[in-house]
C-alpha cells in the first residue's frame, strides 16, 4: 500500500486560549483507498478535513501530502491541486452562472490553456454523469447535481485525493445514492483516494477503512466491516444502526424473540 497523505501527531486549537479541538492525531491515507471519518458533531472531523489541504495549519505535528508539507507556504498551491475539497452545502460552492464556467473556475486560476481546459471540463463532467449540462445554470440543478458539478470542478484539477465533508448530508435519498456511486467510480476507475466525513451508514459501508473520532481524538480505526460490527463504537460515534437492527438487538437482550406486534416504533423501546 502506498501512503499518499500522512497526518503526523497533529494537534490544533482555534484560539490560543481555547482548548485543543484536535489532539495528537496520526493517520495515513493510502493511494486509491476510501476512508470514512465518523464521529459526533463537534468531534473535530471538519477541522481535521481542513488540515488535509492546508486550509488550517496544525499547532503541533505535520500534514504531509506526497512529500509536501502543508505548513510550507511554497508547497500550498500544489497541495491544493492534489487534495480537492467538497463541502456540505452545494449552494455555497457554485461561483459561476453556467456549469462549464463553474468547473473552469479553478483551472482559470492556474492558467490552463483554453483547449486543455475544454477537454478537462468535458472529461470531468462525464466522470460525474453531468455531460450535456455545460450551459445549464447551476441554480436550476438539484442538490445532488450541484454536488456532482462541485466534484467535477475538483476533478478538473486532477487531484490524487478528494475530501468530501458531509457532501451527501443535504441530499435526498436518490441524490445520496448517485453521489456514492460517483465516489465509488472515482475510487475504482480513476484510482483517486476518497476521504468522506459522514453520518451515513451506507457511505461508511462503501468505505475501505473507517476512522472514529471523539472529542478531537481518534478512538478507533478499522475496516468498515469491523467498525460496523461494534455497536458500542457506533453509538459513541453518534451513528445508530437502522431501526430494525436496533429493535432486534434490544428485544433479544431484554424481551426475547420474536418482536411483539405492539412494538411498532422507537418510543416504545
Ligand atoms: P465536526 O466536524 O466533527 O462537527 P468541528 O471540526 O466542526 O467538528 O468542530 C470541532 C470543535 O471546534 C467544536 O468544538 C467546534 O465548536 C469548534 N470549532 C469549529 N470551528 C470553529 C471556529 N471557526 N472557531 C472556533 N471554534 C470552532
Amino acid at each position: 500500500m502506498v501512503s499518499l497523505l500522512a497526518v503526523n501527531n497533529v494537534s490544533f486549537r482555534y484560539q490560543p486560549e481555547m482548548p485543543l479541538v484536535i489532539k495528537g492525531i496520526n493517520l495515513t491515507i493510502n493511494e486509491g483507498e476510501w476512508l470514512a471519518v465518523v464521529g459526533h458533531n463537534g468531534s473535530g472531523k471538519s477541522t481535521l478535513a481542513k488540515m488535509l489541504n492546508g486550509l488550517l495549519q496544525p499547532e503541533e505535528g505535520s500534514v504531509v501530502v506526497d512529500g509536501l508539507f502543508t505548513n510550507h507556504e511554497k508547497d500550498l498551491s500544489l497541495i491544493r491541486k492534489k487534495v480537492g475539497m467538497v463541502f456540505q452545502n452545494p449552494e455555497n460552492q457554485m461561483v459561476a452562472t453556467t456549469v462549464k464556467d463553474d468547473v473552469a473556475f479553478g483551472l482559470e486560476n492556474i492558467a490552463v490553456p483554453s483547449e486543455e481546459m475544454k477537454d478537462r471540463i468535458e472529461n470531468s463532467l462525464k466522470k460525474v454523469g453531468m455531460s450535456g449540462y455545460e450551459n445549464a445554470e447551476p441554480h436550476h440543478l438539484s442538490g445532488g447535481q450541484k454536488q456532482r458539478v462541485a466534484i467535477a470542478g475538483v476533478l478538473a484539477m486532477k487531484p490524487s485525493i478528494i475530501v468530501l465533508d458531509e457532501a451527501t448530508s443535504m441530499l435526498d435519498p436518490e441524490g445520496k445514492t448517485h453521489l456514492r456511486e460517483v465516489m465509488k467510480q472515482l475510487q475504482v476507475n480513476e484510482g483517486i483516494s476518497v476521504v468522506s466525513i459522514t453520518h451515513d451508514l451506507e457511505e461508511m459501508r462503501q468505505a475501505d477503512r473507517v476512522v472514529v473520532m471523539k472529542e478531537g481524538a481518534m478512538i478507533a480505526e478499522g475496516t468498515s466491516k469491523d467498525v460496523l460490527q461494534q455497536k458500542d463504537l457506533l453509538e459513541q460515534a453518534g451513528l445508530m444502526l437502522p431501526l430494525p437492527a436496533r429493535v432486534g438487538d434490544r428485544l433479544k437482550k431484554e424481551k426475547g424473540w420474536p418482536l411483539p406486534k405492539s412494538v411498532t416504533n422507537e418510543e416504545e423501546l
